[in-house]
Order: structure tokens, then sequence, then C-alpha cells
């Protein structure tokens, strides 16, 4: 038996989400949090939840496929100072596709010079902006995947596959809300073939496997090269929840009992001897103290 067992269905080898737990504890953070930083902190809960969402529409095309693939989800490499987080890796025989998932809202025009155009409603009409390139975006991705494996092959096994990358490896933005329309009428050919739908992710990946010059690998190639990756796979730190944190930590604490400002006070006697607790700054007058959390 190989290691599709059932011949022809994909293996999700990390299915796990960096963001799933960020947004967990942005919302414990966010009920203890003022009324302002609540609702900036409102904003970004909605952005993960969308890119979370987006990433499930694309996990449910790709275990529909029936390709025999490894799937490895929110990868975070790091080579020196450069990081690239992955939304998805899918390593199938004969290309390995570098997936950036978008879930945006309003439609999309990718114009002949490569910018990303988004048309929002607003108001009773509509208004246009710019957003990064998802393309340049994923470029970087593919750089850092390239450095990481010729470091890894050593100069002469690298020099071969530095020829072979780009047969290999394929990079994809998939826009991933179904409701988007995509409007690449003067994007240039190399564009257009970047950018998809998530409704067509498993005809494009089929095509670029007919279409790849390189040599088909074995099952036992595809786990080896799944498991590298694996063990390149970082903690990724919690930019957001670093955000709030800071900025509540910031925030002036009042006592509830006289309004006073809280202060930070170190315990002389007693069990808790030594520790931090907040204190009123009308201590003696106010006696309310709370634990630090
Ligand atoms: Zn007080």
């Amino acid at each position: 038996m190989g290691l599709f067992e059932k011949k022809g269905d994909p293996i999700f080898w990390k299915e796990d989400s960096h963001a799933e737990a960020e947004l967990q504890r942005l919302n414990e953070l966010r009920e203890h949090a003022p009324e302002e930083i609540a609702r900036q902190m409102d904003q970004d809960i909605k952005l993960i939840a969308a890119g979370l969402s987006g990433e499930k529409n694309v996990a449910y095309e790709l275990k529909n496929s029936h390709i025999p693939m490894y799937v490895l989800h929110d990868l975070y490499l790091v080579k020196d100072e450069l990081s690239a987080q992955i939304d998805y890796l899918v390593l199938t025989k004969k290309c390995s596709i570098v997936i950036e998932c978008k879930n945006l809202f309003g439609n999309i025009e990718i114009n002949s010079r490569g910018d990303f155009i988004r048309t929002l409603p607003q108001g009773r009409g509509y208004k246009k902006e710019c957003i990064y390139s998802p393309i340049t975006q994923n470029q970087r991705h593919m750089e850092l995947i390239r450095d990481l494996c010729l470091e890894a092959k050593g100069a002469v096994m690298g020099y071969f596959f530095d020829r072979w990358f780009p047969d290999f490896y394929k990079p994809i933005v998939v826009l991933a809300n179904p409701k988007t329309v995509l409007n690449d009428r003067y994007a240039k050919k190399e564009v257009k073939a970047q950018v998809i739908r998530a409704d067509h992710l498993i005809e494009t990946i089929r095509e670029l496997n007919r279409a790849s010059k390189s040599a088909s690998s074995s099952d036992k190639q595809m786990k080896e090269t799944a498991e590298k990756f694996l063990e390149w796979n970082q903690p990724q730190p919690m930019s957001f929840v670093e955000k709030y944190e800071k900025l509540l930590a910031q925030q002036e604490k009042v006592c509830p009992l006289c309004g006073g400002k809280m202060v930070k006070r170190v315990a002389k006697k007693g069990a808790y001897a030594g520790e931090e607790f907040w204190g009123c700054e009308n201590f003696p007058h106010c006696r309310h103290m709370e634990k630090i959390i």
C-alpha cells in the first residue's frame, strides 16, 4: 500500500491555523477592553475572521479534489531577516503550488501594469482603492522558499535546483470570496495565469501538473518534501495580540470604588509579600485593590 491509502485523495498534514488561535485570544482581550479600543479590535477581528473563512473555502476545494497531494496549511518560514507566512503549500507529483489566499470584499480589477484595484460600495456610489499586490507578496514567498531549499541542497545540487525551481514551484493567488468579480481583461498573460477564483483552483492545479516539464515525484519524495517544510515551519508571532496587549497595558486603570487612579504596588507583608498588585492612589482612604492579570 502506498502513502495515499485511497488512491488519489489529498493528505492534509498540517491543518491548524495560527490565525484561529490569535482570533480566540483577541476575543478574550476584547471582553475587558475599553470601548474605544474594543471598536478598533472589532475591525481587526473582522479582517482575521474573513481571512480564515477564505482559507476554509480553499481547504474545501482541496479536500474534494481527489488529486494525490500533500497539503500544508499556514506555514511560517524564516530565513535570515526575512519571513514568509504561506497560506497553503500544495505538493503534487509534478509541481508544488504556493497559494496566497485573499478573501476580499468588493470587486477586483487588475490593470495592464499589474496593479490590483478594488471597487467598494460607498454611500450610493462606489470607491476605488489600490491594494498591495498579492502577486508581489507571493513572489517574496517563492524567493524565500527557493533560498531555504538552495541552502539545504548545497552548492552542486543547488545549481540544478535553481534551474528546475521555476518549473516545479508555482505561485497562485486565490480570490476566496465567491462574490468577488474579477476583471483581468487588461492584465498581462503571466499575471492572469496567477490569479484565480477558488472554484477554479482544482482545474488550475491539474493544468499546472499537465504543463510541468519536471519528472514525476514518487510518493516517498513527496513525503520527504512535506517533512522538510514541516521542519522549517516556525512558531508565528501574534502581532495583533501583541499590539492590543501593549495598548491595553498603557490604559489608565480607574478605581471602581472612588474613581481614583489605580497604581502598581508591591505587597510588603502577608501571603503575597513581594508580589505586585493594583492599589488605589487614595490609599489609605480607599482600600480597593486588584490582582494583576
Ligand atoms: Zn479607590
